[in-house]
């Protein structure tokens, strides 16, 4: 049985727009359809910045932010079973649990829970040394995978989210796929689609990001300005997923589908414009606009198991931070600085 103290540091954001601030506090017992983990890393994703700046998403302060989350279970509620036992390895994600009881979660659709939680929103986040999660959200990870605690978080909402977005698009091997945008979400985009067997085109703001690219595993490489030479070279794209921050940049890439061509959109540009499309582009090459919101738990588990699997690992790039410094961790990420994800790591 592990030592739990009575008190813990957090970072805390006392009300919309007043940052993080490092405080000890109580370290709660988890209730019976909860569990109790000490956090091993946390990693900072730009939508903490709804909740920290924002307030949005009816978010109740003090609240400690923080959905990409690893960790180990150290004690368990009464109505928990051994399937989440003391010891494990665990993960938390966007969602932070699902009602079981309302029409989407009757039908597996757990992601669509009129009564749904997210992480680090509406219930305890993982910038903080102990927390505790439902058990529905929680995410059993593989031991000795050959990925950091820290490597591994960032797969749990970024990765999941870009890897659904690629998996909605229906592509086969071989076909040509363009991941859009090279952030948080793009970088393991990349990686995953190489994985699925893809032929992977990045496409990028400028050329920057060209070399790192091609070194994820990208096959080819076109900047925003270049969707003219990736038409004369590929004819069109069976497939695309935007991850770019830029409304305008998203709507670019409908023109550049071949017939048939499906694009999922993985994020919300934080400009609040509209995507715009000539209905021709739809129309006359018969191309589908999705949008996806990322999975469960479960889906999480499945996504962890593929991106460790065999040689050639998805792992996110990653900067190591001490929680003692969060505000400032917390304002490099808003401001879009790190390359690719500021993570939070404590002593196991
Ligand atoms: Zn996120
Ligand atoms: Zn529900």
């Amino acid at each position: 049985m592990v030592n739990i103290p009575k008190e813990h540091k957090a970072a805390v954001c006392e009300g919309a727009g007043k940052g993080l601030v490092v405080k000890m506090v109580p370290t709660p017992k988890p209730e019976s359809n909860q569990v109790l983990i000490k956090v091993l890393a946390s990693s900072l994703c730009f939508s903490d910045e709804f909740a920290v700046d924002h307030g949005a998403m009816g978010v109740k302060f003090p609240l400690t932010p923080g959905h990409e989350v690893v960790g180990r279970i150290v004690q368990k509620g009464s109505g928990v079973s051994d399937e989440f036992k003391e010891g494990l390895l665990v993960g938390l994600g966007w969602n932070g649990g699902y009602c079981q009881q309302c029409e989407a979660c009757r039908k597996g659709e757990f992601y669509g829970c009129n009564n749904g939680l997210v992480t680090g929103f509406h219930t305890e986040g993982g910038h903080q040394e102990y927390l505790t999660a439902r058990w529905e959200a929680v995410v059993k990870l593989p031991e000795n995978s050959g990925l950091s605690p820290a490597e591994m978080a960032p797969l749990l909402c970024a990765g999941i989210t870009v890897n659904d977005g690629l998996n909605a698009t229906g592509a086969k091997p071989g076909d040509v796929v363009i991941v859009q945008g090279l952030g948080g979400l793009g970088h393991l985009g990349i990686q995953f689609a190489r994985k699925a067997g893809y032929h992977v085109v990045a496409m990028s703001g400028g050329d920057s990001k060209k070399d790192l690219a091609l070194k994820l595993g990208a096959h080819d490489f076109f900047n925003a300005k270049q969707g003219e030479e990736f038409k004369k070279k590929y004819g069109g794209a069976k497939a695309a997923v935007a991850t770019a921050p830029s409304s305008a940049a998203i709507s670019s890439l409908l023109p550049l589908l071949a017939r048939n061509g499906v694009m999922t959109v993985v994020g919300i540009p934080p400009d609040g414009k509209n995507l715009e499309f000539a209905p021709m582009q739809l129309v006359s090459n018969r191309c589908t606009v999705k949008g996806i919101t990322c999975g469960c738990s479960i889906n999480n588990e499945e996504l962890v198991d593929f991106a460790v699997l065999g040689d050639n690992k998805v792992r996110s790039m990653v900067n190591i931070k001490k929680l003692d410094d969060a505000d400032a961790v917390y304002k490099d990420t808003a401001q879009g600085n790190p390359r690719f994800r500021n993570v939070f790591v404590f002593d196991e």
